[in-house]
């Protein structure tokens, strides 16, 4: 578990993060979603313990990060940084080999295996950095972050500019250690990435904008409406749908479906389906309207930005 409690942190004048308090237990993925400047990154950076909050504190496993424990509870820490952190000129076991001292590992070699054939680049292993496609180095760059068995990954937008193929190896890969029982934390800018890697979002942008599954985030923003899709032409089933609602409430037919705006949705959906089904409808789906997370996302910006 790594938490980070009122973490805030100034650059001179400048203030990138801004009393940011959330944690990420164990076995769970959350993604650290907010435009670019958001101070994803800096937040990362603190929580890794490699610069530290102006105020606040970050806490691994229920211990305070100080300045004298650093070392040893960053061996926990798994770490992808935006830069992917490896010497061009060595080669790919020739980098793992060199962090792997740094940590010092004593099965080094076994450790390497495991690790390259984690992400099937066992045989780049000889090839020097700078010769990889921009994809086999993200995967060595993640293969050195899990070398050392880090219970805590924290990801600096780890399939930035990599192809779906990939994108989708680093996903089921970020799974299964969730599986194993990790506490990860991704940065990204993708709100479908979010939505499908992680179990909670929190929305960045200097302070924490909000944090939720997916689905509550969505539902937040809610319109109310719900939308019955049907067979056929949806407008004959206008005069059915008015006998059951009444005149105050809107109803709009787009494309195959009814859209309506109930007030009270669970106590009229039955008599409106039963209604439509005695005037002959055949009735696909019904469901409550929600918004894309992109509307949720661009509306809680909107909200943080008038009240900054
Ligand atoms: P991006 O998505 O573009 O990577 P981010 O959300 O990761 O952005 P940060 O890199 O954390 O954002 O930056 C947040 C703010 O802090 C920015 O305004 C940035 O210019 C500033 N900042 C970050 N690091 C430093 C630094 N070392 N010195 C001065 N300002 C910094």
């Amino acid at each position: 578990m790594i938490a980070a409690r009122h973490l805030t942190r100034r650059f001179g004048p400048r203030t990138a993060v801004d009393d940011v308090t959330f944690e990420v237990g164990r076995s769970e993925i959350v993604a650290l979603l907010g435009p670019n400047g958001a101070g994803k990154t800096t937040t990362l950076r603190m929580l890794a313990g490699l610069i530290a909050p102006t105020s606040g504190s970050v806490a691994i496993g229920g211990v305070q990060l100080t300045r004298a424990n650093g070392a040893a509870l960053r061996m926990q820490i798994g770490f992808l940084t935006e830069a992917p952190g490896l010497w061009d000129r060595l080669t790919v076991r020739e980098n793992l080999r060199v962090y792997a001292g740094l940590y010092g590992l004593a099965d080094a070699d076994a450790r390497i295996d495991r690790v390259l054939d984690l992400f099937a680049i066992a045989d780049r292993a000889n090839a020097r950095t700078v010769e990889l496609s921009k994809g086999t180095r993200q995967k060595a760059a993640l293969a050195r972050t899990l070398l050392h068995d880090p219970t805590i990954l924290l990801l600096d937008e780890p399939t930035s500019g990599l192809d779906p193929e990939v994108t989708r190896s680093v996903r089921m890969l970020l799974d299964e250690r969730r599986a194993a029982g990790c506490s990860i934390l991704v940065s990204t800018h993708n709100l479908d990435e979010a939505e499908r890697l992680a179990d909670r979002v929190a929305v960045l942008d200097e302070r924490l904008v909000a944090i939720d599954d997916p689905a509550a985030l969505r539902a937040r923003l809610t319109t109310g409406r719900t939308i019955v899709r049907v067979a056929g032409d949806p407008s004959a089933y206008l005069p059915a749908i008015r006998s059951i609602v009444g005149p105050g409430v809107d109803v709009a037919v787009e494309r195959s479906s009814l859209a309506l705006q109930l007030p009270h949705p669970e106590l009229q959906t039955p008599a409106i389906v039963a209604a439509l089904v005695a005037a002959g409808a055949q009735i696909l789906e019904v469901r409550a309207e929600m918004p894309a997370l992109e509307d949720v996302y661009v509306h809680l910006m909107g909200a943080d930005g008038g009240g900054a």
